[in-house]
């Protein structure tokens, strides 16, 4: 039976309902072969490159994309350039000489990290799909909110066919702030609202600051996203370590056991 409690679950997408870094790993394994074939087996070792690379990757972040005028922040310009800085950062200290289609070459491997058939192969994440079905059947309110690049986002949410269990509640933003999150609360003010996702900084912190719950499935993919554990216990915040653990979670926990 259902509690007189309505619910709304703000869901995060990336690495929360869908793993990022597989896409990312096979476009840099195919730059480091490209690179080790190019500098003909001469070349500093895959981790250290693939640290130097995330470094410069980082800091591209602040810059402006000379194409666009805007930094190239989150969108997926981002990382294509971060490889083609690395290969040129390798001919600067004596691998070789560089070139330009070379280097046009590489951000072309980069944007593979955008391949839709990747998304396609890989799916949700595993008990993704029962978890919002699971959800759904309770008749609880979807909300997706992600953060990135408009074009990458929408394409991963066609493809995962999101439509199916979020609608119209469907969000590419820019930010989650505490005032985003506010303004969602003030959108569905009989629910009990949720927010579920990996990043303690974007899912949870805010969330919880505009009087929302978190749920924290902490899953660290990249130097952006430090991870960080809840400073101080908080009767807010609830960590599972897998999304299908959310099954146990509403059967358990006394926000869903007691009536409001
Ligand atoms: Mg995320």
């Amino acid at each position: 039976m259902r509690g007189q409690r309505k619910f709304c679950w703000v869901f995060d997408l990336d690495d929360t309902l869908m793993w990022t870094s597989y896409a990312y790993s096979i476009a840099f394994r195919e730059f480091y072969d490209y690179m080790l074939k190019l500098f003909k087996y001469r070349l500093i070792e895959l981790r250290t490159l693939g640290t130097i690379s995330e470094k410069i990757d980082l800091e591209l972040r602040t810059e402006v994309n000379p194409t666009l005028g805007v930094p190239y922040g989150y969108s997926r310009h981002r990382f294509p350039e971060s490889l083609s800085r690395t290969y040129q950062m390798l001919c600067e200290k004596g691998f070789g000489r560089f070139n330009e289609l070379v280097a046009s070459r590489v951000r072309d491997i980069g944007y593979r990290a955008f391949d839709p058939l990747f998304y396609q192969e890989q799916g949700l994440v595993e008990g993704g799909k029962e978890t919002l079905d699971f959800l759904q059947t309770r008749e609880d309110e979807l909300v997706l909110v992600t953060k990135g690049d408009d074009l990458v986002q929408k394409t991963k949410i066609e493809i995962l066919e999101l439509d199916r269990w979020f609608g119209d509640e469907i969000h590419i933003v820019n930010s989650k702030t505490r005032e985003d999150f506010e303004r969602m609360r003030q959108r569905f003010p009989e629910h009990t609202l949720i927010s579920v996702g990996n990043s303690f900084e974007s899912d949870i912190k805010p969330a919880i600051q505009a009087r929302l719950y978190g749920l924290y499935i902490p899953y660290h993919t990249w130097a952006a996203e430090p991870e960080r554990e809840p400073d101080e216990v908080n009767s807010k915040v609830f960590k599972i370590d897998r999304i299908f653990k959310i099954f146990y979670f509403v059967g358990t926990n006394e926000l869903f056991t007691t009536p409001a």
